[in-house]
């Protein structure tokens, strides 16, 4: 009886672990084809000087309409693209659209692109950012790529050569969700960045919880000591908001301060610009 539930217990396993493997399959095989059908577009997230309120930058994420499931998080699909090598032309679509849209915006705000590992370290990543400038108009400073630790662990030696290659350009680099990574303070001294972005499960609760505020204010400290302007994700609301400004945290991104959403909802392109012009007048 024991020997039977076993053997029950691990067909019912072994069924469910080749159903995952299979619907693994299956997405890998739709991301394959899901730039040339379409299926992607970008949102953008403005970054706020906290001092001022004024947006200084945007960031371009990911966003995948599937025909029948509908929208897949990111979290979801980026980690299975990178598995396959999918995320290569996929991010190369992103680098394309999101430096194309920056070129036609009236303010020279800036505009950050998440990279993943696997595209870091692909064959002539920074060619390819090169030409994706070149052909997009865009100027280089304009560009700011974000790239989490994960990124850096692999090969430190062929990151840190395409880093360099970047900053050549006149790229700018952030280091996203500082402090959720392996190595986080050898990374930041390694690395030639410009930018911290503290994760935002440190600014969760960071007016109120004593933990969650001496690590963000440790982080801001780091910041300063290094010359780096500071980040602050996730802001979602007024007390985090204030606790960052009143600590003097340089630059906020969260729902708080403005949700991911289309370009035509920011006032950047020249369209929404007179629309917003025209209600003005209207008003
Ligand atoms: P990330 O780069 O750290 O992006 C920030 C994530 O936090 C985004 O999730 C954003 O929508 C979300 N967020 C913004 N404000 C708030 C807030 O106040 N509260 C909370 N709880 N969340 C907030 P999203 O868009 O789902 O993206 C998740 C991750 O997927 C990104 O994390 C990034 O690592 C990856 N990703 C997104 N777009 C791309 C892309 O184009 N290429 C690559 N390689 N990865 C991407
Ligand atoms: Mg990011
Ligand atoms: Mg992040
Ligand atoms: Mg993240």
């Amino acid at each position: 009886r024991a020997k039977s539930e076993g053997r029950d217990t691990y067909r019912f396993y072994e069924h469910a672990m080749g159903q995952e493997a299979r619907s693994r399959r299956i997405m890998e095989h739709e991301l394959r084809h899901a730039v040339s059908r379409r299926e992607f577009r970008l949102v953008y997230q403005p970054q706020k000087k906290l001092d001022t309120g004024e947006v200084i930058g945007y960031e371009a994420l990911l966003r995948w309409q599937h025909p029948e499931r509908g929208n897949v998080s990111p979290s979801v699909f980026v980690p299975v693209a990178e598995e396959s090598g999918a995320i290569v032309p996929i991010g190369e679509w992103v680098l394309e659209t999101a430096c194309r849209t920056a070129a036609g915006w009236a303010s020279n705000v800036t505009i950050a692109v998440n990279v993943s590992a696997v595209q870091l370290h692909s064959a002539n990543f920074p060619q390819t950012v090169h030409r994706i400038l070149l052909q997009s108009g865009l100027s280089p400073h304009r560009l700011e790529i974000e790239i989490t630790e994960t990124a850096l662990v692999r090969d430190m030696h062929r990151a840190l050569a395409s880093l360099r290659q970047l900053k050549a350009l006149g790229v700018r680099v952030a280091m996203d969700d500082f402090g959720t990574g392996y190595s986080s303070l050898s990374n930041l001294r390694a690395f030639p960045f410009d930018k911290i972005k503290i994760d935002g499960s440190f600014i969760r609760q960071v007016d109120t919880n004593e933990q969650a505020a001496t690590i963000v204010k440790a982080v801001l400290g780091i910041g300063r000591g290094l010359g780096l302007p500071v980040l602050a994700e996730g802001v979602e609301t007024s007390g985090e908001l204030s606790f960052l400004s009143k600590e003097l945290c340089q630059i906020g991104q969260g729902y708080y301060l403005g949700r991911p959403a289309p370009i035509e909802d920011f006032s950047e392109t020249p369209e929404a610009g007179s629309r917003q012009e025209a209600a003005a007048s209207a008003a």
